[in-house]
């Protein structure tokens, strides 16, 4: 069938029948990592040029066969969402503004010359995907499935073109706290060597080749015992940006809390666009205005910045206690999370999980 009411479609279910044993499920649920532990379902659905998407499925979770001549392995059109559903204490699930990654993933697939999936498909794929591996929900503190809805030339051919073929999947992994032992501050390292997006580039959309370019700077983060590398601007090698998959908010002591302006070489986290709507809730202002790296290090060691805060669907709200370089080295703070940075997850945490009122309309129920 193919899509005719607002992009809705009949998905054809077919339930596993090698589904994990729910013994097993349970055991591994009680250690479930991050990004390892998969459900027993996939969700897929096919674009061809012509007759639009079409035969759309959810059914046993295995392997793809692929043409070695799949654009997607030689030019990378790719692109991906990363969205959790969150276990409720009535065994329901919820998930957290869920149309703002399908409106994500149409700008992403703008941006690599691919189909739009239509927002009502978007979500149709994701809600089948909790409402069928629901029972893979940890029921554990910071537990989530991890939903990574995705799309990809899958037309056999090797002209460079926009192909004529794709496929829109969505995976779920099941996920515990992402940092263990409880939240403590990061160490980020500033990578002189490396830039993770210029202007026209395609640092604003959530693609699979910025990923992979961002390797050996994470790489090289690893090499100078830091967590994650924050990028700076790719022209003046000046102005932060980002880490390689977190926006960044500077809490400043005079009630104001800057971000870096979206560009397009900053990637528009939906967990940014909510942080900046919850300071300002709290009474803070938010500027999204440039911020330097030698205004960081000042800042920092005058006592005018308070707090850096690292924001994104995997880790939620993370302190960054101190930021390297080939300079040296700066703490900010005590070097400890601060009041804001978990002030800031516990809110949006509750709000994920439906334990605090929802005054922005973000949670929905699944
Ligand atoms: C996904 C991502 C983020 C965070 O986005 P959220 O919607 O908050 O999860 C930030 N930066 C990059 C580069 C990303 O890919």
């Amino acid at each position: 069938m193919t899509d005719s009411q607002g992009g809705e479609l009949h998905f054809n279910i077919e339930r596993s029948v090698n589904a994990m044993p729910d013994a097993e499920r349970n055991e591994r649920l009680k250690d479930p990592g991050f990004g390892t532990l998969f459900t027993d379902h996939m969700a897929m659905v096919r674009y061809t040029e012509g007759k639009g998407w079409h035969d759309a499925q959810v059914c046993e979770r295995k392997p793809l066969s692929l043409d070695p001549a799949t654009a997607v392995l030689h030019y990378a059109q790719e692109i991906f969402e990363g969205m959790k559903a969150y276990g409720l204490s009535n065994g329901e699930a919820a998930l957290f503004r869920p149309e703002q990654n399908a409106r994500r993933f149409q700008k992403s697939a703008r941006r690599m010359a691919m189909p739009e999936v239509p927002e009502r498909l978007f979500l149709q794929a994701v809600n089948h995907m909790v409402d069928i591996d629901r029972a893979w929900i940890p029921n554990m503190d910071g537990g989530a499935l991890y939903l990574r809805p995705f799309m990809f030339a899958s037309e056999a051919f090797l002209g460079v073109r926009p192909a004529k073929e794709y496929l829109f999947l969505v995976i779920a992994c099941s996920v515990g706290a992402y940092f263990k032992g409880g939240a403590k501050a990061v160490t980020i390292w500033a990578s002189e060597n490396y830039s993770r997006a210029a202007p026209g580039g395609t640092g604003a959309a959530k693609c699979g080749g910025n990923y992979a370019a961002s390797l050996p700077a994470q790489a090289e983060a690893i090499a100078q015992d830091c967590d994650q590398v924050v990028f700076l601007d790719a022209t003046e090698k000046k102005w932060v940006e980002e880490l390689g998959g977190m926006n960044l908010f500077f809490v400043m002591n005079d009630n104001t809390v800057i971000t870096p302006p979206l560009t397009g070489t900053i990637l528009p986290g939906i967990t940014r666009d909510s942080l900046m709507q919850l300071l300002r809730d709290d009474g803070l202002e938010v500027v999204e205005q440039p911020y330097s790296f030698e205004q960081w290090r000042n800042d920092a060691q005058s006592g005018k910045l308070l707090e850096t805060l690292a924001c994104g669907t995997a880790a939620v709200v993370t302190a960054v206690g101190t930021v390297k370089s080939a300079d040296g080295a700066f703490t900010i703070g005590s070097g400890e999370p601060g009041p804001v940075a978990n002030r800031m997850r516990n809110r949006l945490v509750d709000i994920q999980t439906g334990k605090a009122n929802d005054p922005h309309g973000w949670f929905v129920r699944v």
